[in-house]
């Protein structure tokens, strides 16, 4: 039987940790704060900023949120990032993301100090995680390499699959995982023998949005398998991209889902909040 992966136990201790840092930058005069903008009312979207602005509560971290209608301008909305970038008591910017169709995300995400982009999405920070020389990394692909950690298996040498190229998760955990010196092979909807590939896998990354479709036949004994899926089926039951009880007979350790990647990517996110802080030398509000 597979090792579990637990998302929750691991982010909790991370959590645990930057609680610690958070308080002792305090005694620097060091103060993280988070800005959370939300456009619209995506239901999902406010169940995610909701999880955010908890945890910076839990860890003592300052956040504002600023919930936008859905008819706000790209100017406004540039206007208000433009006035949080030269706030010395916000560290880092989050802009919730999808935003309405009438709004440039490309415009938007460009619009963000870099040095307070926590989520790691403008242009600069992707280019930084190109060559290796970053402050931020974009949140999944960051807890899933403690994930990855956590499983005890060494990167090094290892052929590392990752199914999905997004430019949130797929990009940059192939990038993440070269610099670590896995010999990564990168596949996506016109892949040809993806079960092939997925199958020579030591370290199998699937980020797809397809519920349950790596099986335990695509997958190598003693592997580590990281399902970043999240699906909601018909009877309300969230599942990932890999069939878990096929998988979890063959992988050597797996991520459940929920429980898995999901509260990494928020503990991620606090630390690039606090590495923010540290980098603006962010005040407290007054
Ligand atoms: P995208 O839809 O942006 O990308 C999906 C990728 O999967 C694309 O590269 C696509 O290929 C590839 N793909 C689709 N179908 C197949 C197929 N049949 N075979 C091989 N590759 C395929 O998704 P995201 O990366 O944003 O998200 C992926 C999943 O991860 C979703 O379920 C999402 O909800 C979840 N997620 C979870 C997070 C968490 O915190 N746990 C955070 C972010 C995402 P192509 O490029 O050729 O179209």
């Amino acid at each position: 039987m597979a090792k579990i992966l637990s998302g929750r136990e691991v982010s909790a201790r991370i959590k645990d940790e930057l609680k610690g840092e958070v308080s002792e930058l305090k005694k620097q005069g060091i103060f993280a704060g988070l800005a959370v903008i939300i456009v619209g009312d995506d239901p999902a979207s406010r169940v995610y900023v909701n999880n955010k602005k908890k945890a910076c509560e839990e860890l003592g971290i300052y956040s504002e949120e600023y919930a936008l209608s859905g008819e706000t301008s790209e100017e406004e909305l540039i206007g208000l990032i433009e006035r949080l970038n030269k706030d010395d008591s916000i560290s880092g910017i989050l802009v919730q993301l999808p935003l309405p169709k009438h709004i440039s995300e490309k415009r938007i995400l460009e619009s963000i100090n870099p040095q307070k982009d926590v989520d790691a999405f403008h242009p600069i920070n992707v280019g930084k995680i190109m060559t290796g020389d970053y402050d931020f990394v974009p949140c999944t692909p960051a807890g899933i390499m403690e994930l990855i950690k956590e499983s005890g298996v060494s990167v090094s040498g290892k052929d590392c699959v990752v199914i999905g190229r997004s430019n949130i998760v797929g990009k940059p955990m192939s990038m993440l995982l070269l610099h670590q010196n896995g010999t990564v092979t990168v596949c996506h909807s016109r892949t040809n023998n993806l079960k092939e590939k997925a199958k020579n896998a030591d370290i199998l990354v699937v980020a797809i949005g397809k519920p349950k479709f790596v099986t335990g036949d695509m997958i190598k004994e003693g592997a580590v398998v990281i399902d970043v899926g999240i699906n909601r089926l018909e009877d309300k039951k969230l599942v990932g991209d890999v069939d878990f009880e096929g998988a979890e007979k063959v992988a050597g350790a797996i991520t459940p889902v929920p429980g898995g990647v999901g509260p990494m990517t928020i503990a991620m996110l606090m630390k690039n909040t606090v590495k923010a802080a540290i980098i603006n030398r962010t005040e407290k509000k007054i």
